[in-house]
């Protein structure tokens, strides 16, 4: 079989190329593992799919660090506004939480599956299921594309198979093995936005519960990491957005042999230490006879102000009006700067995006194409990016596709006119 433009991968960003590919008048197909497109959109945002983050370009782009100049073009190209718009003109209104995160306003991720792939159906985009790609060759007349069922002659290739996160939903890392023998250097997929794991056992005693509006932070090789929001304790330490967001910026840190990075977590960033110790002083003059553990539970969950006894060294039952001066400054040093040391993280299969990937070096930023084998194109997670939690990841997954799908659509067409 003979086409234009081959798809490989069904999910965000190979639908929202194919969408792109085909209104370029272009023969796309999409060849996809799975029995049906978007697995792994579908369990986004607990199913409500936090679709996009409600910034300018220039902001998103500088939410991903170092690899925001790579991305900027494409964010530019098809940024988070023309996404809202893509998604409302077709039927699913969205709602911005205070953070800034986008979801649809009362459907969900199930929705946005179906509106990309019925709009590539529409487009006249094929589309094959339950057809895992085997080998990729590339010579003279294009792409050779080798599935489990049949082969695809292919003038460009998108190649948009995501990372190794989560591999029950198909993405299993086949992209990084097509690069390579393309020619590409794939940085090594580590776990990002990912739980970490703890020296300490006592959140262990907390597992399930969670830590509203906290600050963490974390100093490595003399730069000082903060991330901030909820957090959760867990059978084998910490999670929830905070943490998986600090677990990306120490992506290339962690998981040396041995070592452990030490972190700090503010419970109470809305007051400064002297404003915790007047109050808790405060609270010791009026409730004298309560228990300190009581009087902590007003601030913090009950297992955890006992935990912060605990840490502390202070008797949780005995009276507030009898808390020493001493014993009440260490109680604001734990709830204010609570140290753990994180030894590593959960395994990369249950982290939800991939920290590594295709070398962004080898891709021209403005189009997506390979520098290395003209033709091939790349978009979404495959690409060595990852972006911190709320809606960033997909949103690099529409924009790197959209640019992905536009260039491979113009580069056939320039080409047939010059033929
Ligand atoms: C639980 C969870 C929740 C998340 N929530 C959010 C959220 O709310 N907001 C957000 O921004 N991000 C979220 N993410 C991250 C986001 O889902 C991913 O970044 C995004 O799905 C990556 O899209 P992609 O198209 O690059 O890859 P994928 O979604 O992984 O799609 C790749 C597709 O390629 C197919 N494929 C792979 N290899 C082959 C092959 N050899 N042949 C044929 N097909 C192949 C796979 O079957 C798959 O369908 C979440 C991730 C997880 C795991």
């Amino acid at each position: 079989m003979k086409t234009g433009i081959c798809v490989i991968g069904a999910g965000p960003a190979g639908l929202m190329a194919a969408i792109h590919a085909a209104a370029g008048q272009t023969p796309t197909w999409v060849v996809e593992a799975n029995a049906a497109a978007g697995r792994k959109l579908l369990l986004t945002g607990g199913g409500r799919c936090n679709f996009t983050h409600a910034a300018d370009p220039r902001e998103l782009a500088n939410a991903f660090g170092k690899a925001g100049r790579f991305l900027r073009h494409s964010l530019y190209e098809f940024s988070p506004n023309e996404v809202r718009k893509f998604f409302r003109s077709r039927g699913l209104a969205d709602a911005v939480e205070p953070d800034g995160c986008v979801f649809p306003a009362h459907r969900g991720a199930a929705d946005v599956r179906d509106i990309l792939a019925n709009e590539a159906q529409k487009l006249g985009t094929h589309f094959r299921y339950r057809a895992r790609v085997r080998t990729i060759a590339a010579d003279d007349e294009g792409f050779r594309i080798d599935t489990e069922s049949r082969k695809v002659l292919a003038e460009r290739v998108i190649l948009a198979t995501g990372g190794v996160s989560w591999p029950q939903t198909g993405s299993q890392g086949d992209g990084y093995t097509f690069a390579a023998q393309l020619g590409h250097t794939v940085v090594p997929p580590k776990p990002a936005l990912v739980p970490l794991v703890t020296r300490e056992t006592w959140p262990q005693e907390l597992a399930g519960i969670s830590l509203s509006g906290v600050r963490l932070w974390a100093t490595v090789h003399g730069r000082k990491l903060a991330t901030a929001g909820n957090m959760l304790f867990t059978c084998n330490g910490i999670g929830g957005p905070a943490v998986l967001d600090l677990s990306r910026l120490l992506a290339d840190d962690l998981g040396e042999k041995g070592a452990g990075i030490d972190i700090g977590i503010d419970a109470l960033p809305a007051l400064d230490p002297s404003q915790l110790d007047q109050r808790l002083q405060q609270e010791g003059r009026t409730h004298s006879k309560k228990a300190i553990a009581n009087i902590l539970s007003e601030l913090v969950p009950r297992q955890f102000a006992r935990i912060v006894c605990r840490l502390a060294q202070c008797d949780g039952d005995s009276q507030a009006g009898q808390l020493s001066a001493e014993k009440r400054r260490q109680l604001v040093r734990v709830l204010k700067s609570l140290p753990l040391c994180v030894t590593g993280t959960e395994p990369i299969a249950k982290a939800t995006v991939t920290h590594g990937g295709v070398s962004r070096e080898e891709i021209d930023p403005r189009t997506m194409e390979s520098k290395i084998r003209p033709g091939l194109f790349f978009a979404g997670e495959v690409i060595d990016l990852d972006g911190p939690c709320g809606g960033y990841n997909l949103q690099m997954c529409w924009s790197t596709g959209a640019l992905a799908g536009r260039s491979a659509a113009r580069t056939l067409l320039s080409k047939d006119a010059s033929t």
